[in-house]
């Protein structure tokens, strides 16, 4: 493959933002354009599972690998099976994913992959011109979400949670799990003033991945995750005898610091790095679809795939900000947040909140179903930001 000096798009970073991008655009009238697409990685790896609620289809559906429709919440006082139809949970896994989306591009000669670290993006003239070890190339737009090294220090004035988690597929040497049910939260362990839970996705009767997930501001070590996960299949499922097949761990910003849409005039931030991440929950998968049909959509029509979010559209960020501050200033318990939420709203209205779909009633419905005196508190944090 002989690589050109000029693109119409070049995509800087091959993960779930860019491949994404690169998927859309190949189910579009730009599906001729030329498109170079760089990562420092081959994507040769499972590096991490996507779960998403929907109701419907995703483009990405012959590859999701299990959903389930039924699933458990468990705090200290309150357990309920929830029934999501019409929604459904679903899983992908990130290998299915980048294997799908490069097979698809194989069939055009317009799509170029090159594997190198990107070291600057910067605007030219007439568009923007991508640096990297391996030499550069200019593009009509380069779509980035290679994310800031100081990303952290750049959230100063801002909260910046980490959500990290330790998660293991395990496999039992009997019939174990009954894969039509998975546990979505499970709050019924050691809280240590966090935001502690653990969820089960069985994948079949003696597979399932089970993660330890955290809302704070520090990492654990690695034994405590690996002890957390023990302990609980232990003293919750009585598991003793397992295998561990995979092991996953990922970290992900829960941060309602504003990210940088536009990286330059012909350079758009993606994924994570644009922002795309919803800050109280670190969803992403969804929204990195919707973002880019949007693009998508845009460009077809000659427009510019910068984003402009509408500012009504903007509540979604105070109530982001809102729950942000209930957690990181401990106004309350976050296990009793989440257990007033799926105890007095149906798992529908939450996904469509989360979602950013609700109207102004159903979120007035959604703040009634939570303690209002930390909320308030949390509320009034956020406005005076
Ligand atoms: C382990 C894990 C599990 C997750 N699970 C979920 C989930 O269940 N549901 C959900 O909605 N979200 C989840 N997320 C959050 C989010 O969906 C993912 O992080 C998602 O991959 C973000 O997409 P992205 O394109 O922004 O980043 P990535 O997918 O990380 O893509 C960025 C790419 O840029 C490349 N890159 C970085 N720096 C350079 C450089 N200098 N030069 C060249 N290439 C570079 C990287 O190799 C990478 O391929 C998870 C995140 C992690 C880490």
């Amino acid at each position: 493959m002989i690589l050109l000096s000029r693109y119409d798009y070049i995509i800087a970073g091959g993960g779930a933002s860019g491949l994404s991008l690169l998927h859309h655009i190949l189910q579009s009238p730009l599906r001729d354009k030329s498109i170079l697409v760089v990562d420092k990685t081959r994507k040769e790896q499972n590096d991490r599972t996507w779960c998403f609620w929907e109701a419907g289809k995703n483009p990405f559906e012959s590859i999701v690998y299990r959903q389930w429709q039924y699933v458990d919440f468990y705090s200290a006082n309150f357990s309920k099976t929830l029934d999501l139809a019409p929604y459904a949970y679903k899983m992908i896994r990130g290998i299915d994913f980048y294997e799908y989306v490069q097979a698809q591009a194989s069939q055009s000669d317009r799509v170029h992959f090159l594997q190198a670290d990107v070291q600057a993006i910067e605007d030219t003239e007439n568009g923007a011109v991508l640096r990297t070890d391996v030499g550069n190339f200019e593009a009509d737009w380069v779509f980035s979400s290679i994310r800031a090294d100081n990303e952290k220090a750049q959230a100063k004035g801002h909260h910046y949670l980490l959500q990290h988690f330790k998660g293991w597929v395990i496999r039992t040497p009997a019939p174990f799990f009954n894969p039509e049910q998975a546990t979505l939260m499970d709050f019924r362990i050691a809280q240590n003033g966090d935001c502690r839970f653990m969820y089960v996705l069985p994948i079949n009767e003696r597979t399932a991945l089970v993660e330890y997930t955290l809302f704070s501001a520090d990492l654990l070590s690695e034994e405590t995750y690996d002890q957390a996960l023990m302990d609980y299949l232990r003293s919750f499922y009585q598991l003793d005898d397992y295998e561990i097949e995979h092991e996953e761990f990922g970290i992900i910003p829960m941060t309602d610091m504003p990210y940088p849409s536009a990286g330059g005039k012909f350079i758009v931030n993606i994924g994570t790095a644009g922002g795309i991440t919803k800050p109280s929950t670190g969803y992403t998968f969804t929204r990195i679809q919707q973002d880019s049909q949007r693009m998508v959509q845009r460009l077809s029509k000659g427009e510019s795939p910068q984003r402009h979010i509408n500012r009504w559209q903007q509540r979604f960020k105070i109530y982001d900000s809102t729950l942000l501050n209930v957690m990181v200033h401990n106004f309350h318990p976050s296990s009793d947040v989440f257990t007033h939420l799926f105890r007095n709203n149906p798992p529908q209205r939450v996904f469509r909140f989360l979602d950013e779909q609700t109207n102004f009633w159903e979120e007035i419905q959604v703040a009634n179903s939570v303690p209002k005196l930390p909320f308030v508190r949390g509320l009034t944090k956020a406005l005076i930001k």
